[in-house]
């Protein structure tokens, strides 16, 4: 499987130590493993849809690991003066923090997906621990009067369990394609924004973060590029959908 994947025959060239070989092999390992279970394109574990099947300038933004203030908000007052409309996907222990925030954004016409509860990477490995973490994400959405239909797995992590726990909440696993690979570190804005922009292409689902983990934490780049790349692709003749709209399938249960 891992030769699959990596497309060249498996095991180091001869000669080379096996110390080396060994290292070699582990991140081959490594690498195969983080392409099943933590790629955007990966269907290993059921459909994950990254992007729309469209030849119209459409593009759904979403955000996630918020709410966090005050980023989410500024985003939110960045998406009303253009008249914008996207995605959420918020983890459940922000939205405790920010309810309010959450709110506003349903109000204004965004959509709200479930991001887990804690977004602790070891969580998200096993059924046992998938499961209560999403029904307590779940929960937290109720307090504020939502049961979305949409599912962004934190880390993009799915396992062999983890679609199965996420139908019987009543949900679907949403993939996307990352804004940038550097976006954790809050490169300037213009950096950000140009990384969406070469990536945009009819039907993209894009991923930027308002927050952190869903911790607190800076995102003023992200926030900035988001105006960029709104500006730019609107100038190219995009439209901003939500991720339902562009699947074609509900948001809410
Ligand atoms: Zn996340």
């Amino acid at each position: 499987m891992i030769t699959f994947l990596n497309g060249r025959p498996g095991g180091p060239p001869c000669g080379l130590p096996v110390a080396l070989g060994a290292a070699a092999g582990a991140a081959a390992a490594a690498g195969a493993a983080y392409w099943l279970g933590m790629s955007s394109y990966s269907q290993a574990f059921g459909p994950f849809p990254y992007r729309g099947e469209t030849s119209e300038k459409v593009v759904a933004l979403t955000f996630d690991d918020g709410p966090n203030e005050p980023f989410t908000s500024r985003l939110a007052g960045i998406l009303k003066s253009r008249d914008v409309r996207a995605t959420f996907f918020q983890v459940g222990k922000a939205v405790l923090r920010y309810p309010d925030v959450t709110r506003r954004l349903v109000d204004e016409g965004h959509v709200i997906g479930c991001h887990g509860f804690t977004h602790d990477f070891p969580v998200y490995l096993r059924r046992r621990t998938i499961a209560p973490d999403v029904r307590r994400g779940m929960d937290a959405l109720e307090t504020v009067g939502l049961r979305p239909a949409l599912y962004r797995p934190p880390w993009l992590l799915r396992v062999p369990a983890t679609d199965s726990v996420i139908a019987a909440e009543g949900m679907r696993t949403i993939s996307g394609e990352f804004c940038h690979p550097l976006e954790v570190f809050q490169p300037r804005a213009s950096m950000i924004a140009n990384g969406v922009l070469s990536k945009v292409r009819p039907g993209s689902i894009i991923i930027c973060h308002d927050g952190w983990d869903g911790h607190e934490g800076n995102r003023a780049s992200t926030v900035a590029a988001a105006e960029i790349v709104i500006d730019r692709l609107r100038d190219q003749g995009y439209r901003f959908v939500t991720v339902d709209e562009m699947l074609k399938i509900p948001a809410y249960q």
